[in-house]
């Protein structure tokens, strides 16, 4: 973006402006930001408000459910009245009321490996707030096949994970971290097992944060560390997360080489 703030931008976005890394050259670069978040739930929630808030231009939000009742003690974007609503108008509405300077892009359709291409190309940034496993790896293949940068978060109950994905510039995927689908029923999810709202509120708060960060280029990310927080013992951990030589995906032989129906347990064989 090379036009000049506005008087209302300077004034809004002031307490941003104020911050050495950022400026007002930093805050037009998150105006002229473009991001991709999947989901519109417990994670997205946060994700998508702190963005808007921040001022991030152009936010694409994807969910393909509706509001109901039991999301509300978590999705924080949506409210009693929204019930039945999608998720994703739902979520646009809430965002143009805190600020009409930031344009949200629908995605109510599933995110598939026939769609999830092609969206993401528009964008510079994937934040997975996704609650399921099927779509953290088609969103990770596209990400690479795609050279996105992804931001990665998961929650169950009081547990939460994050981390950064840059393969195309050197860093692991997340099949490095986590190579093999885990069948299904194998691990919970948040609908079976349960999730505290403040903890979607603190990996969500993390992952919009690292989205700023990626996209004034400042501080030091989550590429190559998973931060695992148990909010329960209030520890956070952090581990290494190396390339792995023998990846499928982004490795020095890889066996996948376009997205394919990931609620199957394999990649490989099509
Ligand atoms: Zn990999």
């Amino acid at each position: 973006m090379n036009s000049k703030l506005t008087e209302d931008q300077i004034y809004r976005y002031s307490r941003n402006i104020l911050i050495p890394e950022i400026g007002g050259e930093g805050q037009k670069k998150l105006l002229s930001a473009k991001v991709f978040c999947v989901g519109a739930g417990g994670l997205g929630s946060p994700i998508a408000l702190y963005l808007a808030a921040a001022g991030v231009g152009t936010i694409g939000i994807a969910d393909s459910d509706n509001v109901d009742i039991s999301n509300l003690q978590r999705q924080v974007i949506h409210s009693t009245d929204d019930i039945g609503k999608t998720k994703t108008s739902s979520a646009k509405q809430r965002l143009n009321r805190l600020n009409p300077d930031v344009n949200i892009v629908e995605y109510s359709e599933l995110i598939s490996k026939e769609n999830i291409r092609e969206i993401i190309k528009n964008y510079d940034i994937v934040i997975d707030g996704s609650d399921n496993f099927a779509t953290r790896y088609i969103v990770n293949d596209a990400c690479f096949f795609e050279k996105k940068t992804l931001v990665s978060g998961a929650v169950l109950q009081f547990e939460g994970q994050v981390s950064v994905f840059k393969p195309h510039l050197g860093g692991p995927c997340y099949r490095c971290l986590f190579p093999e689908i885990p069948p299904q029923g194998v691990i919970a999810s948040c609908q079976e097992a349960g999730i505290i709202g403040a903890v979607a509120g603190l990996v969500g708060s993390i992952q919009s944060l690292e989205t700023i960060k990626e996209i004034l280029g400042i501080g030091n990310n989550l590429d190559g560390r998973l931060l695992i927080i148990n909010a329960l013992s209030m520890e956070i951990d952090e581990v290494r997360v190396n390339k792995l030589h023998s990846c499928r995906l982004c490795g020095n032989s890889p066996s996948i080489s376009k997205l394919c129906d990931y609620s199957m347990q394999d990649c490989e064989t099509d």
